[in-house]
């Protein structure tokens, strides 16, 4: 396949600070298949990095987004207030857990990670922030400071918002434990730096995410995000949730973190799959808490946009009435049994995990010390060979090392067959 840049629009007038994982420009897209300007058609496991959760351009989300731009596009929302977003409120209220009954938006991932913040800090009136090794939270400075996967997202820029201190994730597979093992060894930690460094009563919050996303595609254990939730009640810490890539049903539950049997979150934040690519995100949290903050503290100009919410109302009842949070689960099932059925050719493959339609793929090698390392160039040659073959891909890791599918909610039986297919051939052209 010739994915060249020939057929290409001149990029050289973009900034070079945007670093392109494909060469690919798209001229239209629909469900799981992007038709490049070259003429080819990819398959697209990479959905805007998990935003086109109802495949691309699905034929409802279009005509409801278009009937809202004939209405209202833009009713700023601290000036008038819109029928979308009342209706979204409605609709999320169905599918929240229970008492998260108070809901603010914003545009961005990264804006409601910050809202959550500064929700947490007003309420507890704490100033520190815990997150977990690994974690990503958005690219505005606040959010980068919260950001520990990978130093790319803050180096250079610092100094960086003050108050954040993070504990270890349990990464089983990097410590070479068993997950159990490292659940244990985390909440350790976890205790250990609520003991020696950042006391309980100067914490205003936990911030994690349910499966890290550009992190490396680690599902969180429900024993550890067990663990946050009991120890968030017993010192009075906000228990926050960055649901931004693995919510919305991509996981196989309509959130990541309901994995966890009977942990609720005081506030979940979501934005990418909400809208089927119209940007537009949310926090919600208990009223009680949420009234902690001062009105007209957060807000925005574009925040939860009209037709961004239209767009949302008809992604939740698409999701519901085509049931595509089971079909995230089976097909997410599929994937990652076909990933390890082709994994053992490879052994620059180090794990292979994931849940729902989240699969990451991590490359290692060993050093000359004979010890496990990351392998990025693995990654990087795998993720490029994959274009070749029509098929999108990402890489995520702090070591750049791991390979991503994340293919739409809508994706078919005979996509992700057709997907690793496509995959095990990138394999053999980039390692074999
Ligand atoms: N949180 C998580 C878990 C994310 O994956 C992302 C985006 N990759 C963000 C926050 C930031 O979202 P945005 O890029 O919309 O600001």
């Amino acid at each position: 396949m010739t994915t060249t840049a020939e057929t290409a629009v001149p990029t050289a007038h973009l900034s070079p600070i945007l670093k392109q994982a494909t060469p690919v420009v798209v001229d239209h897209a629909q469900g799981s298949w992007i038709r490049g300007t070259d003429g080819n058609d990819y398959l697209d496991f990479t959905t805007g990095i998990g935003v086109t959760s109802t495949g691309h351009c699905h034929p409802r989300v279009v005509a409801a987004a278009q009937a809202q731009c004939a209405k209202v596009i833009h009713a700023q929302y601290t000036t008038v207030m819109h029928q979308p977003l009342l209706e979204l409120t409605e609709k999320l209220g169905r599918v929240l857990p229970p008492g998260l009954d108070s809901v603010f938006y914003a545009n961005s991932g990264s804006e409601a990670v910050e809202a959550s913040i500064r929700l947490a800090r007003m309420a507890t009136g704490r100033p520190n922030i815990i997150v977990f090794q690994g974690g990503f939270h958005g690219r505005t400075v606040a959010a980068a400071s919260l950001t520990t996967a990978g130093t790319k997202f803050s180096a250079g820029f610092s100094p960086l918002m003050s108050g954040v201190h993070m504990a270890p994730f349990p990464y089983a597979f990097r410590y070479g434990w068993d997950t159990d093992t490292a659940v244990d060894f985390a909440l350790r930690e976890l205790d250990y730096l609520l003991t020696s460094r950042v006391a309980p009563n100067d914490t205003a919050a936990f911030l994690i995410e349910p499966v890290l996303g550009d992190g490396g595609y680690l599902p969180t254990p429900p024993r550890f995000l067990a663990g946050l939730r009991e120890r968030a009640t017993r010192h009075g810490i906000v228990f926050i949730v960055d649901e931004v890539q693995a919510g919305f049903g991509r996981t196989g539950k309509f959130w990541g973190h309901q994995h966890a049997d009977g942990v609720v979150p005081d506030i979940i934040i979501t934005a990418k799959g909400l809208a089927s690519g119209f940007p537009i995100s949310a926090i919600a949290a208990p009223t009680e808490l949420m009234s902690k903050a001062w009105p007209g503290s957060q807000g925005g100009t574009y925040g939860g946009n009209a037709v961004a919410a239209a767009a949302a109302v008809e992604t939740i009842a698409v999701i519901e009435d085509e049931g595509l949070v089971e079909n995230a689960r089976v097909r997410g099932e599929q994937m990652l049994a076909g990933l390890r059925e082709i994994a053992p050719r490879f052994p620059r493959i180090g794990d292979v995990r994931g849940i729902g339609l989240m699969a990451g793929i991590e490359f290692v090698t060993t050093d000359a010390s004979g010890a496990t390392v990351p392998d990025s160039a693995a990654a990087i040659a795998v993720q490029q060979a994959t274009t070749g073959q029509g098929l999108l891909t990402l890489t995520c890791g702090p070591g750049g090392n791991v390979v991503r599918l994340i293919p739409a909610l809508v994706v078919t039986e005979d996509e992700i067959r057709l997907g690793l297919h496509r995959f095990a051939a990138a394999l053999d052209v980039a390692l074999g």
